[in-house]
């Protein structure tokens, strides 16, 4: 008898996003003529850079002539990709980042909930709370935790963020393996600074832990003191991965690239205490279960890269984060403090209300569709995600009816 893994019955059914569909069209079936503005959802909103076009034009016509026709490409990308993303991201940060550690692939939600495989089981998962639920249903379903109670489950160490440590915990007393960070944050919009992200990996190091640095919005970043990626913390590349994705930084969530970022030196244990490269592991997990991402979207995520490319994303998300200071501003002059905003396209804040209560009053009374912070985890209770994902003339809209809610 073929039986079920028995850890996804554990997994709690994450009811937000549907829960906010349903509320949406139960509003929308009770108001026909509404016009619904989506502050919601982390999707970006805007076309493809042009660059990125051009690319995926060129390289699919190169796809169609037996001259330049490309099948199976090499397994962990391709080289002119990881040798722009090791420049661009990394090296011209004084980031010691080579080709052959990055991994590339088709987005870093596959990664961050893949990389949990390399682990052994009994591996000890610190996740933030608020979190993006990826890091702690993919150690739901492989076996790493127990039943959940009141939204938490047993086995995993959370790490509370709130107004007090602005949404960036400290590494926790009590012992844990692996840890996952993201910076700036989904769903808070926080940034960590270079001491703060230093007092992590000083503690991966002492206690032979590592850290999993999700850095899917670093192109968010406009301060020039915020780190854009985990090594430019020295002694990083021992204790660290680094996620990043294409998506949020150059409109790809529909095209689907990212990539990995596994230093050659980066270790983990074996049950003898001895310290083994984790590269090997990565190498042999993509290689078995992963064929590589599409050339066209490689050529493009190169495109992407170049200077042209590199202009244009930053104007596309210069868009997004004037949007998110209006709304930042905006509630800010009726005395909400709000997290992110500034370096993130994502504002958050204490709503003053229970989070679906608070939720339905901006649907109800201005059409304006946002996220219950609850859904991120125990401490978003009663705070509200707005996202700068919309065009400026929404946002503005959306303001201007908000201006008589609040
Ligand atoms: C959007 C997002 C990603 C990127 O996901 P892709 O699979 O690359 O589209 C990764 N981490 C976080 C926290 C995100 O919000």
């Amino acid at each position: 008898m073929i039986r079920v893994n028995p850890n996804y019955s554990k997994i709690q059914a994450n009811y937000l996003f549907a829960e906010v569909a349903r509320r949406v069209k139960a509003y929308q079936e009770e108001n026909p003529s509404a016009q619904l503005i989506r502050l919601g959802i982390g999707d970006v909103t805007r076309a493809l850079p042009a660059a990125c076009v051009e690319a995926l034009e060129k390289a699919s016509r190169e796809m169609g002539a037996d001259a330049t026709f490309r099948g199976y490409g090499p397994d962990y990308g391709y080289a002119f990709l990881r040798e722009a993303i090791a420049e661009g991201d990394f090296r011209a940060r004084g980031c010691d980042v080579s080709p052959d550690e990055i991994f590339v692939s088709d987005g870093a939600k596959c990664d961050t909930g893949n990389i949990q495989e390399i682990f052994d089981l009994s591996a000890r998962v610190a996740v933030p709370d608020p979190v993006y639920p990826v890091y702690v249903d993919s150690n739901v379903m492989a076996g790493r935790t127990g039943p959940a109670a009141d939204g938490r489950y047993a086995g995993l160490v959370y790490l509370e963020g709130n107004e007090e440590n602005g949404y960036v915990p400290e590494p926790p007393q009590e012992p844990a393996d692996v840890v996952y960070l993201c910076y700036p944050n989904n769903p808070t919009g926080a940034v960590a600074t270079k001491a703060q992200l230093a007092r992590w990996v000083a503690w991966a190091r002492e206690n032979g832990a590592l850290i999993l640095f999700d850095a899917a919005y670093e192109a968010f970043i406009r301060d020039p003191e915020i780190p854009h990626s985990i090594y430019e913390i020295p002694g990083a590349r021992e204790v660290a991965v680094e996620f990043r994705s294409f998506s949020k930084t150059a409109g790809f969530t529909g095209t689907r690239c990212g990539y990995c970022v596994v230093p050659s030196d980066c270790r983990a244990f074996d049950a003898d205490g001895n310290a083994v490269p984790l590269q090997p592991l990565w190498k042999r997990r993509q290689s078995t279960k992963f064929n590589g991402v599409s050339y066209p979207v490689q050529r493009a995520a190169e495109a992407a890269c170049s200077p042209e490319g590199r202009a244009q994303c930053r104007e596309l998300i210069d868009g997004y984060l004037a949007n998110a200071r209006l709304v930042t501003d905006f509630l800010e002059a009726r005395g909400y403090r709000c997290t992110g905003g500034r370096n993130s396209p994502y504002v958050w804040f204490d709503s003053g209300m229970e989070s679906w209560a608070f939720f339905d009053k901006l649907l109800r009374e201005a059409g304006v569709v946002t996220t219950p912070g609850s859904g991120f985890g125990r401490a978003g209770a009663g705070r509200c995600r707005i996202t700068a994902f919309n065009s400026r003339e929404n946002v503005e809209r959306a303001l201007e009816r908000l201006g008589s809610v609040l």
